[in-house]
C-alpha cells in the first residue's frame, strides 16, 4: 500500500486491518491511548464553545489562512464571542496577519489565556516558540500532543466560534483536529480559481468524507480582481469554477473572494483585513460568506 492510500484508510478499520505500519492505525491507537487521559476535562472545555470549524486547504498559498483569521474577525466584529486557533505547526502566520509577532502564553486561574486583539481570542503555536525563524522539528505524535493542549488547558471561556486554522494537506493537523474535537461542526475548504480542478480539493472534501466530518463548504478565493479604485470586480481567471466543483463533489459552495492587494499589503502589516478595509467588496464577501456559515 503507498503512504497515500494510508492516509486514506477509515480509522474506524484500524481493530481489523492487518497492516501495523499504517499511519492510519497508528493515529488512531494514538488517539485511543490520548483519549484516555482526560477526555472529560477536553469535553468541559470544548463544550463551552457552541461552534467548532476546521479552515483546510488541498495545497498551500491559496489563502486558507487568510480566510480563517478574515472569517473569525468578521465574526467577531458582528458581536459573537470568537476564538482562532492557529495549528499550521510548521508556518504559523496568524501571528504575523494579526500583529502579534511575539506575543508570549500567559496563565490564569483555569489554564493558559489565548492572547486577544480586539475581542478575538487568538493562540497559535507562534506563541511558543523564542524566535519566529525557529523551525517545528515534531512528529505525529507530538503534533497531537500539542494540539490536544490548546483544546484542553487553554482557557476560551464560552464562545459562540471557534475557527481552526490547519496546514494545508491531510496530514497529521487536520487529522488530529478532526479526531479530537468532539462535535466537531464541519470544514471550510478553501480553494483558488486555478486550482479548483486538482485533485487536491477533492483530496480534502474526501477526507472530511471519510472521517465523517461535514464539509461546511467550499470558498474560492483570489476569485476575480477587485480595483482599488473603484471596487469593480474583473474575473481574470475561470469564473465559477469553485462552485461547479462544489457542486459536482455534492458539496456547498460559500462563496469567492477577489484578488484585493489589500488583503496581502493590510495582513503584511498584521491588520485585519475585514476591519482596516471593511468597505472593500472583499470584506463584503467575508461577511456573506459568515452569513451563510449561519454561525449563531
Ligand atoms: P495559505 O494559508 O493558503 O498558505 P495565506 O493565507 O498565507 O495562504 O495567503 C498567501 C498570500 O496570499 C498572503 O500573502 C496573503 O496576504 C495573500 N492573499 C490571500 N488571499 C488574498 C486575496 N483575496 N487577495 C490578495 N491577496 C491575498
Amino acid at each position: 500500500m503507498t503512504n497515500e492510500e494510508k492516509q486514506s484508510c477509515d480509522p474506524s478499520q484500524c481493530e481489523t486491518c492487518g497492516d501495523a505500519s499504517c499511519a492510519s492505525r497508528s493515529q488512531a491507537g494514538l488517539h485511543h491511548a490520548v483519549s484516555g487521559l482526560d477526555d472529560a476535562k477536553l469535553r468541559t472545555r470544548l463544550g463551552r464553545i457552541r461552534r467548532k470549524i476546521i479552515v483546510m486547504s488541498g495545497k498551500g498559498g491559496v489563502g486558507k489562512s487568510t480566510v480563517a483569521v478574515n472569517l473569525a474577525m468578521s465574526a467577531m466584529l458582528s458581536g459573537r464571542r470568537v476564538g482562532l486557533l492557529d495549528v499550521d505547526l510548521h508556518g504559523p502566520s496568524v501571528p504575523v496577519m494579526l500583529g502579534l509577532v511575539g506575543c508570549r502564553l500567559e496563565s490564569g486561574d483555569e489554564g493558559m489565556l489565548p492572547v486577544e486583539v480586539g475581542g478575538l481570542k487568538v493562540l497559535s503555536v507562534g506563541f511558543l516558540l523564542k524566535h519566529p525563524d525557529d523551525p517545528v522539528i515534531w512528529r505525529g505524535p507530538m503534533k497531537m500532543g500539542v494540539i490536544r493542549q490548546f483544546l484542553e488547558e487553554v482557557d476560551w471561556g464560552d464562545l459562540d466560534l471557534l475557527v481552526i486554522d490547519v496546514p494545508p494537506g491531510t496530514g497529521d493537523e487536520p487529522l488530529s483536529v478532526c479526531q479530537l474535537i468532539p462535535g466537531l461542526d464541519g470544514a471550510v475548504i478553501v480553494t483558488t480559481p486555478q486550482k479548483v480542478a486538482a485533485s487536491d480539493v477533492r483530496k480534502s472534501i474526501n477526507f472530511c468524507k471519510e472521517l465523517g466530518v461535514r464539509v461546511l463548504g467550499v470558498v474560492e478565493n483570489m476569485s476575480g480582481f477587485a480595483c482599488p479604485k473603484c471596487g469593480e470586480v474583473t474575473p481574470i481567471l475561470r469564473a465559477h469554477g469553485g462552485r461547479v466543483m462544489a457542486e459536482e463533489m455534492g458539496v456547498p459552495f460559500l462563496g469567492s473572494i477577489p484578488i484585493d492587494p489589500l488583503v496581502a499589503e493590510l495582513g503584511d502589516e498584521g491588520k485585519a483585513f475585514v476591519e482596516s478595509a471593511a468597505c472593500s467588496p472583499a470584506a463584503g464577501a467575508f461577511r456573506e460568506i459568515v452569513r451563510e456559515l449561519a454561525v449563531d
